[in-house]
């Protein structure tokens, strides 16, 4: 096993990698810019480095600072956590050529998945059902116009680089396709330098479900269920369950094999999430991540695995010593996201901590770098807490839900837990009946 791991990243997910390492006697190296020196990755790790400013290009995103901070302090292995640098290939082949071991899959299966073009490409090869679209870019517009009338109106521009719910146009009639393939390649060459772009259709009412994936370096490669992301902000995840409400067990079986089939094939090594659209009963493949997510939590609330602690132990060689049918799924799981926001605006409200208490009691669970004195910095993503509360049906889940949402202060910092508090009153959500478009049209309705 690894001696010493260098975490870069910060944040929730920094506390989140500690602690799986600090419970396998793995010390710690925190890397932090200068707005994070009090952070509680930083006060917690063994060591620390102060790797530069508060701009995350300067700091989690420099290369160079992070590889030296491995080297002064003699980290064997580097944990990307997620966003950053974890799906960034070159770093992946510097932290390798340095003699130190990337924890996560390889480069190639990192940049394959990283051009969505290409990984539907290989998803499609592998059998996996994929949304109906371009087979590949698409630069002229009289060539974007045959293939949306193929595959019918409206139709939804992706950039190949993507990510984050950014690099993406939807197109409802013919005259309007033209100019939003223009502008599309344009924003996502600003915003990701690289403006190949690709049509799929857009589908009216789906649900986004993904499957965890989990692989060794010997073979095994298993499915760990889904997970419902379909509560999106501006194609962005504000709650996550698993189970799905929508899926029955026919069909998670089903989808399940498939994935799995396609991981063990590929020769995937670690942790992943193959993401679906689903509608009428058909899983459509949208994109693969290459990383922890944040709502990895949910998952191993209802099958018990520390996905942390497999991935470091898949790292070093090790055996999953798990098969299929090891993997138990017991009673339901739900994650909020809750953001340093304006619940109404969303706009963020980065500032002091005055006091801060969590919720605690049966099946509760908060990840979370917050204490009572901590000041939240402008610099970063707004993500300040994840509640994950688990109960042997999704009826008690959301009951302790509701009260540990009720227990939870975070004083005076304004965040978005009324918002998870209204959505609690929906009965829609209390029947699971939502799509990727509701929780818009809720917030519509209630503002
Ligand atoms: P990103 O990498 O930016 O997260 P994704 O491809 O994962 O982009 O898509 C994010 C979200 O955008 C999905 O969860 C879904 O809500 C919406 N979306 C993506 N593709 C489609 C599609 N073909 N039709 C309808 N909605 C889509």
């Amino acid at each position: 096993m690894f001696e010493k791991v260098l975490i870069a990243n910060r944040g929730e997910i920094a506390l989140r990698v500690h602690r799986a390492c600090r419970e396998m006697g793995i010390s710690t190296v925190a890397v932090h810019s200068t707005a994070d020196s009090n952070a509680m990755h930083v006060r917690l790790a063994n060591e620390s480095v102060c790797i530069g400013p508060p701009s995350p290009l300067q700091s989690y995103l420099n290369i160079p600072g992070i590889i030296a901070a491995a080297e002064i302090t003699g980290a064997d292995a580097i944990h990307p956590g997620y966003g950053f640098l974890s799906e960034n290939a070159r770093f992946a082949d510097i932290v390798t050529a340095h003699g130190m071991t990337f924890i996560g899959p390889s480069a190639d299966h990192i940049r394959m998945m990283g051009d969505k073009i290409a990984a539907k490409d290989a998803m499609r090869r592998l059998g996996v059902p994929v949304v109906p679209g371009s087979d590949g870019p698409v630069s002229d517009p009289k060539q974007a116009a045959a293939v949306a009338a193929e595959i019918g109106y409206p139709v939804l521009i992706k950039a190949a680089a993507g990510g984050g719910g950014r690099g993406m146009s939807v197109v409802r009639r013919p005259d309007d396709l033209a100019a939003a393939l223009q502008r599309t390649r344009a924003e996502a060459r600003a915003a990701f330098g690289d403006d190949s772009v690709y049509l799929e259709k857009y589908l009216d009412r789906p649900r986004h479900i993904e499957i965890q994936v989990i692989a060794d370096s010997h073979g095994t490669a298993l499915h760990l269920g889904e997970r419902d992301c379909s509560l999106q902000r501006r194609h962005q995840k504000v709650l996550e369950e698993a189970p799905s409400p929508a899926l029955n067990a026919t069909d998670r079986e089903r989808i399940g094999r498939v994935v799995r089939d396609a991981i063990a094939e590929l020769g995937y090594l670690g942790v992943g999430t193959v993401e679906f659209l689903y509608e009428n009963g058909e899983f459509y493949f949208i994109e693969m991540n290459t990383r922890l997510q944040v709502e990895h939590p949910v998952t191993e609330m209802v099958t018990g695995l520390d996905l942390v602690r497999e991935q470091l132990r898949i790292a070093t060689g090790e055996r999953l010593g798990l098969r299929q049918e090891d993997i138990r799924f017991t009673g339901h799981a739900i994650e909020c996201r809750i953001n340093a926001e304006d619940p109404h605006t969303f706009q963020p409200t980065p500032g002091l901590v005055s006091s801060y208490h969590q919720p605690g009691g049966p099946g509760v669970r908060v990840d979370s770098a917050l204490y009572s004195g901590y000041r939240v910095p402008p610099n970063y993503d707004s993500l300040i807490a994840k509640l994950i509360v688990h109960g042997q049906s999704r009826d008690e889940c959301l009951m302790r839900l509701k009260r540990a949402l009720e227990e939870f202060v975070i004083h005076d910092l304004k965040n978005t837990i009324p918002l998870h508090q209204l959505l609690l009153e929906s009965q829609d959500f209390i029947d699971g009946a939502y799509d990727i478009h509701w929780l818009e049209a809720f917030m519509a309705d209630r503002d």
